[in-house]
C-alpha cells in the first residue's frame, strides 16, 4: 500500500495569546526538548516543528507563534492564519490581564473561520510560580467550557508540573 503524500501529514497549529505569556517558550519546549536559555520577543513570527510518530505514521507538527506587534499583523495576518488545523490559546496563570485578553484572541480566530469546527485547547502557562497571584483554576476551567475547549495548566520552564506540555501537544496531534 502506498503511503499518503507527505504533505497532508503536515499539521498546522498556531500557538495565540498576549505578549510574555511563555509560547516561544512553549513551542521550543515540545520542539526541542528543553526551556530556553534566553528568549527574544518573536518578531513577525517564530516557527518551529517536530517529527511526531501516532499509531505508527510520522505526522509533522509545525507550531507558529506569533508576535502581537500591529506593525507586523496587518501584513501577515492572513498568512498566518491560513490552513491552520488547530489553535493553542496561551494565558500566563500569574498575569489576569492575559486571560482577559481570550475573549478577543477567540474572535479574532472565529474572524477568520477558526471556531469550535478547529481543535481548539487552552494553556494555563507558568504554573511553576508556586508564590504569584493565580488566575483561578475553577474560573479558567468555566472558561474552558463556555468555550467548549479543554484546559491545561503548565510549565514550559518546570516540565514536571502539573500537565506535560508534550502530552499537551501529542493529545492535540491525535486530535488531527
Ligand atoms: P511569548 O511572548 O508569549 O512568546 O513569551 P516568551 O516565550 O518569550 O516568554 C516570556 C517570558 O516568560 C520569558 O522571560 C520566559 O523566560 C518566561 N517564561 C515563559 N514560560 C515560562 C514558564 O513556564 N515559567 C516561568 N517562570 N517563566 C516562563
Ligand atoms: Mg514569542
Amino acid at each position: 500500500s502506498s503511503l499518503p503524500p507527505l504533505r497532508s501529514r503536515i499539521f498546522k497549529i498556531i500557538v495565540i495569546g498576549d505578549s510574555g505569556v511563555g509560547k516561544t517558550c512553549l513551542t521550543y519546549r515540545f520542539c526541542a526538548g528543553k526551556f530556553p536559555e534566553k528568549t527574544e520577543a518573536t518578531i513577525g513570527v517564530d516557527f518551529r516543528e517536530k517529527v511526531v510518530e501516532i499509531d505508527g505514521e510520522k505526522i509533522k507538527i509545525q507550531l507558529w507563534d506569533t508576535a502581537g506587534q500591529e506593525r507586523f499583523r496587518k501584513s501577515m495576518v492572513q498568512h498566518y492564519y491560513r490552513n491552520v488545523h488547530a489553535v493553542v490559546f496561551v494565558y500566563d496563570v500569574t498575569n489576569a490581564s492575559s486571560f482577559q485578553s481570550l475573549p478577543a484572541w477567540i474572535e479574532e480566530c472565529k474572524q477568520h473561520s477558526l471556531g469550535v469546527e478547529v481543535p481548539r485547547i487552552l494553556v494555563g502557562n507558568k504554573c511553576d510560580l508556586r508564590d504569584a497571584v493565580r488566575v483561578g483554576t475553577d474560573l479558567a476551567q468555566k472558561f474552558a467550557d463556555s468555550h467548549s475547549m479543554p484546559l491545561f495548566e503548565t510549565s514550559a520552564k518546570n516540565p514536571n508540573d502539573n500537565d506535560h506540555v508534550e502530552a499537551i501537544f501529542m493529545t492535540v496531534a491525535h486530535k488531527l
